[in-house]
């Protein structure tokens, strides 16, 4: 892992602001202090959330995947920012995924909640992440899982709905660690609908422009 990387508490950030208002300044102004490098946000471990086990051994790949791809998961645009809320929300997605699907576990690398809290999706996601050599394969986008992460968000937002600023911006955090740990690009970060016919990731995928500008800025770049 990148040692100029500094964690910092996330949940104590958000805490600090209104719930689910934390405004942009807010980050800004820590990362800015602390150093150019993107911060490392919280991420709550399978372990952490109470995951099953996955039903067979997720693919390690080593190396470094090229892009990032933005989903979101569909379900309920809740009013509930709490952490709690963001397990329940990540057991939801692997239950679907597991048993509506038959898949062998959660397919997104990372899952962020309204409330802005970030979960483990598909296990050993997070270790991989640490270490910046290797990446879990995920079952997200078809064509693109064996070169890029999945980063859901908790929530519809094909439908006019928008995310949460505590989501969005941990969106940002996250995107602009993972970049980091990756050596990807801000550029290399897209959504669900560019590699093939769905709504995902919503209007997610119409900030795009935006979310790339503001991980690079995450990113001291
Ligand atoms: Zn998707």
């Amino acid at each position: 892992m990148n040692a100029d990387h500094r964690r910092i508490g996330r949940r104590i950030l958000l805490r600090t602001g209104a719930a689910g208002l934390l405004g942009a300044a807010g980050v800004a102004a820590t990362a800015s202090a602390a150093s150019a490098a993107a911060v490392e946000p919280d991420i709550d471990s399978t372990t952490v959330w109470g995951a099953r086990r996955p039903n067979g051994t997720n693919p390690v790949i080593t190396g470094r995947p090229n892009k990032l791809i933005v989903h979101h998961t569909v379900a309920p645009n809740t009013a509930d920012f709490s952490r709690e809320q963001a397990h329940r929300h990540a057991r939801w997605v692997q239950n679907l995924h597991m048993d509506d699907n038959g898949w062998r576990d959660s397919g997104y690398n990372f899952i962020v909640s309204r409330g802005g809290w970030i979960t483990e999706g598909a296990t050993g996601s997070l270790p991989a992440l640490h270490h910046g050599g290797r990446f879990v394969q995920g079952i997200h986008t078809a064509g693109q899982n064996t070169q890029s992460i999945g980063i859901a968000n908790e929530g519809a937002y094909h439908d006019g709905a928008v995310p949460t600023a505590a989501q969005w911006e941990t969106l940002v955090t996250l995107c602009a660690f993972a970049c980091e740990q990756y050596g990807i690009p801000s550029t290399q970060i897209y959504g669900h609908k560019d590699f093939g016919s769905t709504l995902c990731p919503g209007i997610f995928h119409d900030r795009l422009p935006r979310l790339r500008r503001e991980v690079e800025a995450a990113r001291g770049r």
